[in-house]
């Protein structure tokens, strides 16, 4: 193709745009609004309750605690298991920093293990190799929405007495074995940061959770260490969950499950599209119901890439270009990064296409033929 006709083709795709998702749920938004205005409670009411217990239904778990954020919500977890100082926690090498601060926020040492090139999550292999007489926890993430291999995970946490914490922060409604993330492990931290699967119109996260003694530790943890009123009986952060932030989610959360097919439909076609491209494809793995929240390929030719899609109006970002281990907030801890070959490959190879409800048939399928043309 010469570059003149491509110019006639070319349209701008946004890497994430909310806009037609938020036009589907206007009304009701502007409606369960008003009802909170007229209500007049705007912190722990019956909004927050009800979502609760609307997304513990939704993740086929008996309690949910409404918080502030994911990174809180993983945080607090660590806090109500009673690890800090001198603990040791396995966490992925190749994930959203967020993961490996809340370790360090409750003063435990993250310990990275690798991950794998073709799920992109946590390597059970890799595990056993990790593990020190310290190690009181993992903390798993369901990377771009694919499920981690739980079973594997679960029987090495159990033979060690550790353990699991999900961190389903990207997969909202993905199934394992047909069981649903965040009832997997010993405690789940959501995030409902605008752009997740779930998204509040602010900041906003969610811990799901069996133990009803951990429940009502985490209720009080976020909560001023407090049941009532001017009552504190252990210290404790304000992480609430505002009403009107749940009052907005149990709106979309009606909606959740329909988003998550048409991503499942944006991604079959982004498939049948890159069929005969040079990129590598995300992989599904057996019993796993992945909910996509980004959709992440490889290539060795990525500078190239991004270049010829930004011309071509496509935005494209990288998840994430730097590991955790290698962040200057972590240069005065030493980690070993000989074990995090995997990880060292895939941030030089990783790349997000763009994904979001409200995609065309024609986007998808004119950013293939941009991909298709600049690696040709
Ligand atoms: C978004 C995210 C978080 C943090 O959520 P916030 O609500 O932004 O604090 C944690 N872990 C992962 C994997 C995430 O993607």
């Amino acid at each position: 193709m010469s570059s003149n006709v491509r110019l006639l083709f070319l349209v701008n795709v946004k890497f994430v745009d909310l806009e037609p998702l938020t036009r589907e749920v206007r009304h009701d938004l502007q409606t369960a609004f008003e009802g909170v205005l007229k209500e007049g409670e705007f912190i722990l009411g019956d909004q927050l309750s009800a979502f609760e217990e609307e997304f513990a239904r939704y993740c086929e778990v008996d309690h949910c605690v409404g918080v502030s954020n994911g990174l809180d919500a993983i945080t607090m977890i660590l806090e109500a298991l009673g690890i800090g100082p001198g603990d040791d926690v396995l966490v992925p090498a190749h994930t959203f920093v967020a993961t490996w601060f809340a370790v360090s926020a409750v003063g435990a040492n993250p310990i990275p293990v690798d991950v794998d090139l073709i799920t992109y999550n946590i390597s059970p292999e890799k595990l056993e190799a990790a593990l020190t007489e310290y190690t009181k926890a993992i903390i798993v993430v369901h990377l771009y929405g694919q499920p981690v291999e739980f079973d594997a995970i679960e029987s090495f946490a159990r033979h060690h007495g550790i353990y699991i914490i999900e961190d389903a922060a990207q997969a909202h409604g993905a199934r394992y074995n047909n069981r649903r993330v965040g009832s997997l492990g010993d405690a789940a931290a959501f995030s409902f940061y605008p752009t997740k699967n779930l998204g509040a119109l602010g900041d906003g996260g969610a811990i799901t959770i069996r133990d009803p003694e951990m429940y009502g530790r985490l209720r009080r943890l976020r909560n001023y260490g407090s049941d009532t009123k001017y009552v504190h009986p252990i210290l404790g952060k304000n992480a609430r969950l505002d009403e009107i932030q749940a009052a907005w989610l149990r709106v979309k959360l009606r909606r959740l499950d329909d988003w998550n097919a048409e991503r499942r439909r944006l991604i079959e076609h982004y498939r049948e599209a890159l069929s005969n491209s040079l990129v590598v494809l995300p992989s599904v793995i057996d019993n796993c119901e992945p909910v996509w929240h980004l959709f992440v390929i490889q290539t060795d030719r990525r500078r190239e890439l991004i270049d010829s899609l930004s011309n071509a109006g496509v935005s494209t970002v990288i998840h994430y270009p730097v590991p955790p281990y290698r962040q200057e907030a972590y240069a005065k801890c030493s980690f070993d990064i000989h074990a995090t070959r995997n990880t060292e490959l895939l941030v030089n190879r990783v790349l997000s296409l763009p994904l979001w409800i409200g995609m065309t048939s024609d986007q998808i399928s004119y950013i293939a033929e941009q991909v298709e043309y600049s690696l040709s």
